[in-house]
């Protein structure tokens, strides 16, 4: 005899799961909580959500009784086998038009899967990334949903209301078709690869190259914070910089150098890779976590090869902090132009309609790579939603020419110090590969036909392909 009063269900009760039911009951909304392990809904239900319009549940059947019709289903659980697993547990105490909503990090191809599993069988799935961690979820994240969008007339009141807000606007609108939810999310997540392997090269340059102290680079960072690169994570990085643990040594110059990853990055990657998208950045983001983590083989190796020693900076410290800011603003700018390529090319082979104006206002607030610059993205977009690229908008292509020299002058600056700065270097190769109506791909394509006979065509020929017998030998 249980009574449905309930608006929507969370299942997952981890740190995402907990913060975005108080959220959403903060926000006015009944909400259901479940776990697998039933012990940490009673936990949760004396503890954190104590007083507030949360109900526990102990079985799925019970979850599902709870709630009002269609029922709404947020899965907040580890991506993979157990969504998968809880939708099974969910299917047979559903009814036709209910919404399972999965909000973690899966995988786009498995939310493709889904979504048509689930669509045979009348049920509308979701998939939608959630941004922005526990304080995000808490107080707003950036949510991006995708699926069947039938559900969206269903959850939209609700997700809006507890997602971010930038300059009045919910940083949460409907993406599109299938995975199209979690494709974004993952783009996103490739953005923040990148976006923080830009402030670590940066950061090296002051401290290798410049010898700054920690405290300057502190210094830097806030300023960069009041100007263009006003961002997240430029914020957090002034914050690390500040950071005094007492012990009279910076806490982040004791950090082990072999960086971790989850695969977001690499998923980024790999589908670039996939669709055959120039996608530089991101992927020199993720190689660059790769060789730090070969962290005993850099040490023998700092032993026995050579290259330029560091030497005393005697440069003006003004300019080359100015250079420095252009130099990552530009790189910043191909990064999400690059990303904004891949967005278009998976629309095209996937067969989804992608709002990039909505993406970019999506990701202005409540995630990672919540910046300043995003809102001069949205509006690029909304000026020409057709937009072929980024570059090709006012706006950008006049701050790309702007930071060009001091873009050229600190990737120079590196490259004869000896500090990598893959990233750096990747965006400004791309930006004049992409500039050059013509690339040296004319001998590749000769080389080609040389050794296996793959034909050309002449640039002025009629698009005949064409095979040289280059040695003359029969
Ligand atoms: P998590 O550590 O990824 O997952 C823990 C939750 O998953 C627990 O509720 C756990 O239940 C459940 N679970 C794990 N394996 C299970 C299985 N085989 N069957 C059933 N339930 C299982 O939690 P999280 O960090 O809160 O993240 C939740 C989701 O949001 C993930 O997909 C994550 O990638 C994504 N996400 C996380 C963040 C973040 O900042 N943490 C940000 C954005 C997105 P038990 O308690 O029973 O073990």
């Amino acid at each position: 005899n249980i009574k449905p009063v309930a608006d929507i269900a969370l299942i997952g009760l981890a740190v995402m799961g907990q913060n975005l039911i108080l959220n959403m009951a903060d926000h006015g909304y009944e909400v259901v909580a479940y776990n697998r392990t039933t012990s940490k809904v009673d936990h949760f239900l004396e503890n954190e959500a104590k007083g507030k319009s949360i109900i526990g549940a102990h079985s799925i059947k019970e979850l599902c009784a709870l709630l009002k019709r269609p029922r709404r289903i947020i899965l907040l659980v580890k991506a993979g086998a157990a969504v998968d697993s809880f939708i099974e547990q969910l299917l047979p105490y559903l009814d036709k038009g209910d919404i399972i909503i999965d909000g973690g990090n899966s995988h786009f191809p498995d939310s493709n899967r889904r979504y048509e599993e689930l669509n045979e069988k009348g049920i509308l799935f979701v998939g939608s990334g959630v941004s922005g961690g526990e304080e995000g979820a808490r107080y707003g994240p950036s949510i991006m949903p995708g699926g069947n969008k039938e559900a969206w007339p269903h959850i939209k009141k609700i997700f809006q209301d507890i997602s971010a807000k930038a300059d009045g606007e919910p940083c949460c609108d409907w993406v599109g078709d299938a995975g199209a939810g979690h494709f974004v999310k993952m783009v996103h997540n490739g953005i923040e690869y990148g976006d923080m392997q830009l402030i670590c090269e940066a950061y090296d340059l002051m401290k290798r190259g410049a010898g700054f102290t920690n405290e300057e680079i502190g210094d830097v960072f806030a300023k960069w914070n009041n100007g263009i690169l006003d961002s997240f994570l430029i914020e957090i990085t002034r914050d690390i910089f500040k950071y005094d643990d007492g012990s009279g040594t910076p806490l982040v110059e004791k950090i082990s150098d072999t960086a971790g990853q989850k695969g977001t990055g690499k998923w980024t990657a790999i589908n670039a890779l996939d669709l055959g998208m120039p996608v530089t950045l991101i992927g020199e983001a993720v190689f660059a976590r790769c060789l730090s983590a070969l962290k005993q083989e850099r040490v023998r190796a700092s032993k026995v090869l050579d290259g330029p020693e560091p030497v005393k900076f005697t440069g003006d410290k003004k300019e080359f902090v100015d250079q420095l800011e252009q130099a990552l603003y530009a790189s910043k700018i191909i990064s999400y132009a690059q990303g904004f390529m891949l967005i278009r090319e998976a629309a095209k082979t996937y067969g989804w309609e992608l709002n990039n104006a909505g993406i970019a206002l999506m990701w202005r607030g409540g995630c990672i790579i919540r910046s300043v610059f995003l809102a001069d993205i949205t509006k690029a977009y909304r000026q020409d939603p057709n937009l072929e690229n980024l570059l090709f908008n006012d706006f950008f292509k006049n701050a790309i020419s702007k930071a060009n020299p001091s873009w050229r002058a600190t990737v120079a600056k590196a490259v004869t110090w000896g500090v990598p700065t893959p990233a750096f270097a990747s965006a400004l190769a791309f930006y004049d590969g992409y500039r050059s109506a013509k690339l040296p791909a004319n001998l590749l394509q000769a080389q080609r036909d040389y050794f296996g006979a793959h034909t050309y065509q002449l640039l002025d020929g009629d698009g005949k392909w064409i095979h040289t017998n280059w040695t003359g030998r029969g």
